[in-house]
């Protein structure tokens, strides 16, 4: 009986040496990859992961969190996405009001450098990248904290972030101009209020089927609300969005004869356009081309 035990301690200890052995290997070769290869970043969404790759272009290594075709606001971390990001140089995100989970896990990941790079107070509204200035900022976020991990790269990094600037400017010019001249400025979603600083930029009346993230309910009241609005405001669109199940939209197509057109929130695509690589001024070229058909606005 002694000896079983003896036997059992025996390969007990050896198993515990073989780990420690595997783990001490396994410590070596990562550190030896890290040093010569790239950073290892993390986006949370695909708005981050789109900025970083402008920024960061080939100088990083960026992997996006949410995978691709879900929708952000409903994104729940597995294990995977806790390890993902303890093993990562730096985790980017947009802020703890539009990621919550980010925060929690952050609590247990206090040693990973991570950027929150679109923050907003408490209630605001989010969605800062959907308007180009919003988004430019954000980039000068991402852009001081990669100067930051990697000061190595800093002219590379300042000269990309003065390209992306350049053209935020022109995409700017451009929404501002096709916007100016519309028939109609209600601009009128049949889905969350994602859109907000958009509208805001360029004078719009944005009108929103629910709040700021897709869990908040929209009620009947307000549904009917927004298509007596349709009928008397001579609005001949609605807005929907890529990720949200087209019924309600039908709905109310159905209801006042209104074209559907799609909008895209960014942060979160579908697996088509992110294998495409689709960038975040190709969205937010496609969003300017829906709006101005569906507000009626002189072409650019
Ligand atoms: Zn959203």
């Amino acid at each position: 009986m002694k000896k079983g035990i003896y036997a059992f301690l025996l390969l007990a200890s050896l198993a515990v040496f073989g780990f420690w052995w595997l783990g001490q290997e396994n410590e070596k070769v990562k550190h030896s990859a890290q040093a010569a290869e790239k950073k290892q970043i993390v986006a949370s969404g695909y708005v981050v992961y789109d900025l970083l790759r402008s920024i960061g272009g080939d100088k990083i290594a960026v992997t996006q969190l949410v995978p691709p075709g879900t929708e952000p606001h409903h994104f729940e971390p597995t294990p995977g996405t806790i390890i993902r990001i303890s093993e990562a140089d730096l985790l980017v995100y947009v802020s703890a009001e539009l990621e919550p989970w980010v925060k929690e896990i952050l609590k247990g990941l206090a040693d990973v450098p991570s950027l929150a790079a679109g923050p907003v107070y408490e209630g605001e509204d989010p969605h800062v990248w959907i308007s180009p200035y919003g988004a430019l900022a954000m980039a000068k976020e991402i852009e001081k904290a990669l100067v930051t991990l990697d000061p190595q790269n800093k002219a590379y990094y300042r000269k990309n972030l003065k390209k992306f600037e350049k053209e935020i400017e022109q995409l700017h010019q451009d929404f501002k101009q096709g916007l100016s001249a519309c028939q109609t400025k209600e601009m009128v979603h049949v889905g969350h209020l994602a859109f907000g600083a958009l509208a805001r930029d360029y004078h719009l009346n944005f009108h929103a089927l629910t709040g700021t993230s897709h869990q908040s309910e929209h009620s009947v009241k307000k549904m009917a609300a927004l298509v007596k609005m349709i009928k008397n405001q001579k609005v001949s669109a609605v807005f929907t969005e890529e990720l949200l199940a087209p019924d309600l939209a039908q709905m109310v197509s159905a209801e006042t004869g209104v074209q559907i057109l799609p909008l895209y929130t960014i942060q979160g695509v579908s697996k088509t356009d992110f294998e495409q690589g689709k960038t975040y001024q190709d969205f937010m070229r496609q969003n300017l081309e829906n709006l101005q058909k569906g507000l009626v606005c002189p072409a650019l």
